[in-house]
């Protein structure tokens, strides 16, 4: 299996309200790969992730971002987003008087149209998600809710999950998926991630606890400190971290 490379940062600077908060960062991510990113709060994690998936409120600086070799560095979210980017929010947004299903459906068909694919039309889309839905364990009755509302901390990161699962990504980065979550939640989700997880896509896992990555084994594990990536180990640095804090990479 050849690895291609998926993501390329280099020498990324960011920064909101010119404040700068990513502060020369390189990144390098390859098919088939997990990468957790893990860092204190505030060490500009969900920035890093925003600026990925292209959120206008950032401005870069300077430094590029590739995409399968393709500069995306200037390229609208929706335009990212139809090229396989998919970001589950730290925080996923309540969308009262949109169902699920219809949310789900246009995001679904809006990717097909981009990629000169035909769209589904109702019935098949209905069966698609179906099919997710049972491959990520998830309540149907979810689909016939409005976006989010009401949901439950968990059920929300759950509803990130069926979107990554529908939307197929070339690249899932996932912030705090993990956080809120009760031990059995954490578990099924995991193994909802690694059942994504294939040869062709790559997952950017951001966390600030070693706990899910007891379930699921990065690749590579980067710190991140003060907008920049200081330190790259194995899957092992997380129970070092666990134990000694993030003072242990210096
Ligand atoms: P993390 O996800 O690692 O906890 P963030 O990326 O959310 O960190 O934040 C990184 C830094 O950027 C923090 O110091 C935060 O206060 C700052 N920041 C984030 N959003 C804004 C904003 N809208 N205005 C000013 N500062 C911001
Ligand atoms: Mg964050």
């Amino acid at each position: 299996m050849q690895k291609k490379n998926i993501l390329k940062i280099d020498h990324l600077h960011a920064c909101i309200d010119d404040i700068p908060i990513i502060k020369g960062l390189n990144l390098s991510i390859n098919s088939g790969e997990i990468h957790a990113i893990m860092g204190k709060n505030g060490s500009g994690k969900s920035t890093l992730a925003k600026v990925i998936a292209g959120h206008p409120n950032y401005k870069i600086t300077q430094g590029q971002i590739f995409l399968s070799g393709e500069d995306i560095t200037t390229q609208e979210p929706e335009i990212r987003s139809h090229k396989g980017i998919f970001l589950a929010f730290q925080y996923p947004v309540e969308i009262p008087g949109v169902s699920n299903t219809d949310f789900l459906r246009l995001a679904y068909n809006s990717q097909r149209k981009a990629n000169k694919q035909p769209e589904l039309d109702p019935l098949s889309f209905f069966d698609l998600l179906n099919q997710k839905t049972k491959l990520i364990e998830m309540d149907p009755t979810f689909l016939t809710r409005n976006v989010n509302e009401g949901f439950s901390g968990g059920e929300k990161k759950k509803n990130e999950i069926l979107q990554m699962a529908l939307l197929n990504g070339k690249l899932s980065i996932l912030d705090e998926t993990d956080s809120g979550l009760d031990i059995d939640a954490l578990k099924t989700i995991s193994n909802n991630i690694n059942s994504l997880k294939n040869d062709d896509n790559a997952i950017i896992l951001i966390t600030h606890y070693q706990r899910l990555l007891d379930y699921i084994k990065p690749d590579f594990i980067h710190i991140m400190k003060e907008g920049k990536i200081t330190y790259t180990g194995n899957s092992e640095l997380a129970q070092q971290l666990e134990k000694y804090g993030y003072d242990y990479v210096k």
